[in-house]
């Protein structure tokens, strides 16, 4: 698995694809709604024909099993490509706008909105087909052209979406990129139209720096540390099963995983055990042997998480162990939980991005806010009350491009809610129309009627008084 590699892009081609796109933009190829529409149709019939290559791919990368394949990575976005084929009339549909002022009743005033040309996605390995391809959806529903950077560290999935991709979308307009840090720089030196960047925020700050020389907007898909605070009074034993499911999935690579835990002393020891038992029933053989549990990406990933549990000061209450894949690669971790975890702590240094979940103690709810607010905006806040006052001092008092009240990651098949960070999590919404939103500008459009030039004359020197009416 390790030695798999994808062909990379050739640096030369990269500028050259840049202007074959830029060509395929001002052509008008990709403005007519039923051309989208077509590609739209071929991106979910692309997902829907290839289940059993994307999910074995996905098993070679990232050990996923086929269920949150089909769930996590092509379900919606088929889904979501239909839905926008389905609305791409709609939207792209010239707004008219009433104007208030009497003056200009006459004039013809709108809204169009229109793609803003060709641009570029970079996409993570953690859920490597889906981000990809979400952004990509908007971009197509928008009208736009665009280059796909897809992540080295899922080469079996680069591979195989580089070969899939020109078979059904039009390669006129679509493209992938393959490779590495040389690669990105390259594609980094070119100004694009926009830029949808998904990753680690401190690869976000170099895209940002690179963006920022050529003005291009830019939405940033971060992660960090998003927390989970537990109200004593509520149901521990259903909200440890929830939070426990949030760190599983993926083994807990997931921008949306919950890092860690916040809760009073009292209701530690319910919760633990209530962790404990909802493993066991899972995992009746330990995490390590089930193939419904993923494995870790790759060997410097695996030593990155088993370096914060050797340097944890923290107590290791569930899991622990490690072990390797049937390649014999060690990128195994058990789920792990680690009690008594101090604010100085490794574990809360930076995202985890692993199935490790660290327990803190706090004295009460005013506390663990007071813990979220001195560090930089989550992904996601979750929280298990059924209090309402508690309820709306989370909400009113945190920051967090998201909020979940009890229960985790669930949020994210909600199709009708937008999906971003703020501050340090990033910037820009997406999913469905907010996705379409992201590659379109609003264009304003006024036409101003030659008969009702004598209501605008006085507007012409010299000046009189009727122009202070205007
Ligand atoms: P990453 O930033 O390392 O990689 C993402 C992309 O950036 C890849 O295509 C990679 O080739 C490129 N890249 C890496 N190093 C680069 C460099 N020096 N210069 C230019 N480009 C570079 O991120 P990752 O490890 O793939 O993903 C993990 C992070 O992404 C986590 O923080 C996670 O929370 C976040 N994430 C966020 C979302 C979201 O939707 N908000 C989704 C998934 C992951």
């Amino acid at each position: 698995m390790a030695s798999f590699t994808t062909e990379y892009t050739p640096l030369e081609e990269i500028p050259k694809i840049r202007t074959q796109l830029r060509d395929t933009f001002a052509s008008g190829l990709t403005l007519p709604p039923a051309y989208r529409i077509q590609q739209l149709r071929q991106l979910a019939r692309m997902c829907q024909e290839n289940k059993d290559a994307i999910t074995d791919a996905l098993a070679l990368d990232l050990g996923k099993p086929k269920i949150e394949v089909l769930s996590g990575e092509i379900g919606h976005i088929i889904a979501r490509s239909l839905h926008a084929a389905e609305h791409v009339h709609e939207w792209t549909r010239p707004e008219k706008v009433e104007v208030d002022t009497p003056w200009q009743k006459e004039w013809d005033t709108r809204i169009y909105r229109l793609p803003k040309g060709v641009v570029l996605v970079i996409a993570p390995w953690n859920y490597p087909m889906a981000l990809a391809l979400q952004p990509l959806l908007g971009a197509i529903a928008a009208g736009c052209c665009v280059v796909i950077k897809l992540s080295e560290i899922a080469p079996h999935h680069a591979s195989l979406l580089t070969r899939l991709l020109p078979q059904y979308l039009d390669s006129r307009a679509y493209r992938i990129v393959n490779g590495g840090v040389p690669e990105v720089t390259k594609v980094l030196e070119l100004q694009w139209d926009h830029i949808f960047y998904t990753g680690h925020s401190a690869v976000a700050r170099i895209i940002s720096a690179a963006a920022a020389k050529h003005l291009t907007p830019l939405t940033l898909e971060l992660g960090g540390k998003s927390p989970v605070i537990i109200d004593p009074a509520s149901d521990l034993t259903l909200a440890a099963r929830r939070v426990l499911y949030g760190k599983f999935n993926n083994a807990g690579q997931i921008c949306v995983s919950p890092d860690y835990v916040l809760i009073h002393a009292s209701a530690k020891p319910a919760f633990i055990a209530a962790l404990q038992e909802a493993c066991k029933e899972w995992f009746p053989n330990g995490c390590l042997e089930s193939d419904d549990f993923a494995s870790i990406v790759n060997p410097t990933h695996h030593a990155r998480l088993k370096g914060l549990l050797d340097r944890t000061k923290g107590q290791i209450v569930m899991g622990g162990r490690v072990g390797e894949d049937k390649n014999g690669q060690m990128v195994r971790m058990e789920l792990t939980v680690v009690d008594g975890v101090e604010e100085d702590d490794v574990l809360m240094e930076g995202e985890i991005f692993g199935p490790i979940l660290p327990i803190v103690e706090v004295r009460d709810i005013d506390e663990a806010i007071e813990f979220v607010r001195a560090r930089p905006h989550p992904l996601v806040l979750y929280a298990f009350t059924q209090n309402d006052e508690v309820r709306r001092k989370i909400l009113l008092r945190t920051t967090s491009g998201n909020i979940t009240f009890n229960d985790t990651v669930m949020q994210l098949s909600v199709n009708e809610l937008p999906f971003g960070g703020v501050g340090e999590s990033g910037h820009g919404r997406q999913i469905q129309k907010w996705s379409f939103d992201i590659f379109s500008y609003e264009r304003s459009y006024v036409d101003i009627p030659p008969h009702v030039e004598p209501g605008l004359s006085h507007r012409y020197p010299p000046y009189d008084d009727r122009a202070m009416a205007m």
